[in-house]
């Protein structure tokens, strides 16, 4: 057993080496990429400036737009501490888009799990209830090997006109890979070579800044996500964007205020600052996530237990899975990653019956930010094989002093 449970720590973080200094090297891209997007978009004091009311001429949410499509490389971008999540810019995005009778098409498997009562939901408001048609194919997984169902979707697009494909980056609960930008590059090639007219939207949500490219530098034409992940860098207090070609959105915007006004409206009364700085410090605190994700795995790899990514895998989004094997286990090791938060650190996590789910679900979050996963939380569904899911941090050093007290409660 381990007697020295720093030097331990100390140890796996040196086997990493070779990895974080590729992590590195995506944040430093990155940086600069951000870097220039506030540079060429010449930002100021102004731009942080509350509004109220309509918000004409705001200049923080004109400014936004800009630099969200030069980071993106889109044509254009909605940005917005408006949009109330996540789910919320998804939901605009779908409906901003889609009409009666088009046919939505997931060639991820089931998308986010907010999501299905947006698509199929009965009576609710639903896509379905706008008769909306609703396809899905499963991602193929070979030797623990990721791709998609070329097969499928090749069929599925012959036999219907595809209105609007959605791909999912982020793989959630699930126990394999993310879905790669390289996959998400071929699958466009390949989905445009058969329908050029289908419009490719991916949920983007834990995938900012995590590789040098986004899915919009790889012909994607709509990407959405969150900034209470990883483009807000931990400070944005609340939003999301939706970034792409620019008739799309402006059919989105439609959905968000109202047709015609779009957004030339929006106003924030407590100004831009923190959206702007999160943004700038997103490369930087996404790197610090992905070290400490992978800090976790090399820890519980060597303890013997099973992690994902794999070891010789990418990090394509901010998700590290343990499989604990254990149900105590597995609740301790909530407890003691919310016991050592900043905030609610008195708190002590219970399984609990959430909506929606099947089994209980445990969840620590001790967080600045309410709900922000950019932030170091934990969650789980309490069943076999006890499989854990950590995200975020905020810093690094935080992820390891969590980690080490961890340790101590299991040995
Ligand atoms: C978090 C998340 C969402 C939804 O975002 P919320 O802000 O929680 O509504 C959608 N897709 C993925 C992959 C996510 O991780």
């Amino acid at each position: 057993m381990i007697n020295n449970i720093a030097k331990f720590i100390d140890d796996c973080e040196q086997n990493l080496s070779q990895k974080f200094k590729e992590v590195n090297e995506i944040a430093l891209f990155n940086q600069k990429k951000v870097l220039e997007a506030f540079r060429k978009n010449n930002i100021s004091q102004r731009h942080f400036i509350p509004t109220t009311g309509y918000g004409y001429d705001d200049e923080g949410r004109l400014a936004l737009s800009k630099i969200f499509s030069e980071i993106f490389h889109t044509e254009n971008a909605i940005v917005s501490p408006l949009i109330a999540s996540g789910t919320a810019a998804l939901s605009a995005a779908l409906f901003g888009i889609l009409r009666p009778e088009d046919y939505l098409y997931s060639i991820s498997g089931k998308p986010y799990d907010t999501l299905s009562e947006v698509i199929s939901g009965t009576s609710n408001g639903s896509l379905k209830d706008f008769k909306i048609n609703y396809l899905e194919t499963d991602i193929k997984i070979e030797n623990e090997n990721i791709d998609f169902d070329y097969k499928e979707i090749e069929k599925n697009l012959k036999k219907h006109f595809i209105k609007l494909v959605f791909i999912g980056r982020s793989r959630g609960y699930e126990w394999r890979e993310a879905v790669s930008l390289k996959l998400i590059e071929n699958a466009v090639k390949f989905i445009k070579s058969i329908s050029p007219e289908t419009i490719i939207m991916v949920d983007n949500c834990y995938g900012e800044f995590v590789e040098t490219k986004e899915p919009s530098d790889c012909g994607v034409d709509l990407i959405v996500g969150s900034l209470n992940k990883n483009p807000g860098g931990g400070l944005a207090p609340t939003g999301g964007y939706i970034a792409g070609k620019d008739n799309l959105i402006k059919l989105v915007a439609g959905r968000i205020t109202a047709p015609s006004i779009g957004m030339e409206v929006g106003s924030y009364a407590f100004g831009y600052t923190q959206i702007l700085q999160g943004l700038f410090m997103a490369p930087h605190v996404v790197s610090g996530a992905i070290k400490s994700a992978l800090l976790f795995g090399e820890v519980f790899e060597k303890l013997g237990y099973e992690t994902l990514p794999k070891k010789n895998c990418q990090d394509f989004d901010m998700i590290r899975s343990i499989k604990l094997n254990d149900e105590k286990l597995l609740i301790d090791f909530c407890k003691t990653v919310q016991k050592f938060s900043p905030i609610d650190s008195n708190l002590s996590p219970e399984p609990w019956d959430m909506p929606g789910y099947s089994d209980k679900v445990i969840m620590a979050a001790g967080t600045f930010i309410q709900g922000a996963s950019i932030e170091l939380s934990a969650d789980a569904p309490v069943r076999e094989p006890y499989i854990v899911h950590i995200q975020g941090a905020l810093t690094y050093e935080h992820a390891k002093i969590v980690i080490e007290e961890i340790l101590k409660n299991l040995i």
